[in-house]
């Protein structure tokens, strides 16, 4: 909207008082909640790389921080023992996705006890990608969940953690149309969804065009825009399309080329990324979720832009002598 209004501005006046709002959104507007995604890591060196992004990022005070579970379920253990280190050894609340693909029922449901009886109390519960990655037709297992309705209501059976779901502002691949996309996500919340969290989009009308839509089909929870800072234009490209997002032309325009000069594109990414948050923030959202890629420098960079300040620790109660 920003960005559009800027083009259209004439006077001086309104360009002032444009920059004047930019400001203050960032430093008077009142406090709002983050909450960043990981994924799970394949060798220990990584999976320490991870663990410093993590305190790095842990002072922001994020509401929760997520792990995500590889398609076709392929990093169950993994995320498990990342999301219980994080719970162990940080003073994050850790949630860890969990998908239906290639399980039976019975293993499912074995994963969400073990994580309840280990402390872990949020979970984003989700269809989930085939084993080939997303943009692969979903077949459910014989014995399986075969939707993330079906998850939900599992979950909710077994104890009642609180639950995020994944949706799709510009239509997940497999919705056969924008009614049918938000049917379905009314369906699932009224199970009892805790929060949606959006597939990554790039323009906030797109977020605020579907969230006018949910809403007046009476979905209430919150709904949370995933926000994609940009490290890698090219990847980002090539993660769209199976995953129901576009990466419109403005933005071909001004990323183009920009991969072989990293500083650059990360200049152009966070100016982009934080007028999206930015125009969100004036538009009422009050929480972001963001797709970290395991990075700590566009997040932290975007949020402090954005006003949010690092929180010393909690300092340790006295122990008595
Ligand atoms: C925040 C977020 C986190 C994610 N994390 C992971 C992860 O950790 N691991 C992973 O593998 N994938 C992950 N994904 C990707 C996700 O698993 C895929 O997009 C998957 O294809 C859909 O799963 P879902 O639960 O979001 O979709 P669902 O909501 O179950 O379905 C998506 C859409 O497809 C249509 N649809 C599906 N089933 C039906 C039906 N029975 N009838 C009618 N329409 C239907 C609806 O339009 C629906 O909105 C994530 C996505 C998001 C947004």
């Amino acid at each position: 909207m920003v960005r559009r209004q800027i083009m259209g501005v004439k006077s001086m006046n309104e360009r002032a008082d444009l920059q004047s709002r930019w400001l203050r959104t960032a430093s008077d507007s009142p406090p709002f909640r983050v909450s960043f995604e990981f994924f799970p890591t394949k060798t220990p060196q990584a999976t320490e790389t991870l663990f410093q992004t993590i305190r790095r990022l842990e002072p922001l005070r994020p509401a929760f921080v997520s792990v995500t579970y590889g398609a076709g379920g392929s990093t169950r253990e993994k995320t498990q023992e990342i999301v219980k280190r994080i719970a162990k050894e940080t003073s994050l609340k850790p949630a860890s996705h969990l998908t239906c693909v290639a399980e039976t029922r019975e293993n499912v449901d074995a994963v969400i006890r073990d994580y309840w009886a280990a402390g872990i109390r949020q979970l984003v519960a989700l269809r989930g990608d085939p084993p080939g990655g997303a943009g692969e037709r979903f077949v459910p297992h014989p014995g399986g969940y075969t939707s993330s309705i079906e998850l939900v209501a599992a979950i909710k059976r077994i104890a009642p953690f609180e639950i995020s779901v994944g949706c799709y502002p510009e239509l997940h691949p497999d919705a056969t149309s924008f009614e049918a996309n938000i049917e379905f996500l009314k369906r699932k919340v009224d199970v009892g969804v805790d929060r949606c969290i959006t597939q990554f989009f790039y323009g906030e009308d797109v977020f605020l065009r579907f969230l006018d839509k949910a809403r007046a089909a009476g979905i209430k929870v919150p709904i949370v825009p995933g926000i994609m800072p940009i490290a890698n234009f090219k990847n980002v490209c090539r993660f769209a399309k199976p995953a129901g997002a576009t990466v419109p032309d403005w933005l071909h325009k001004l990323c183009d080329g920009l991969d072989d000069d990293p500083d650059t594109l990360k200049f152009v990414a966070s100016a982009v990324v934080t007028e999206q948050c930015l125009a969100l923030r004036r538009a009422g959202i009050d929480q972001f979720h963001f797709y970290t890629m395991n990075r700590p420098e566009l997040t932290y960079g975007i949020c402090h832009m954005l006003g949010i300040r690092p929180e010393p620790a909690v300092a340790p109660a006295p122990v008595a002598a």
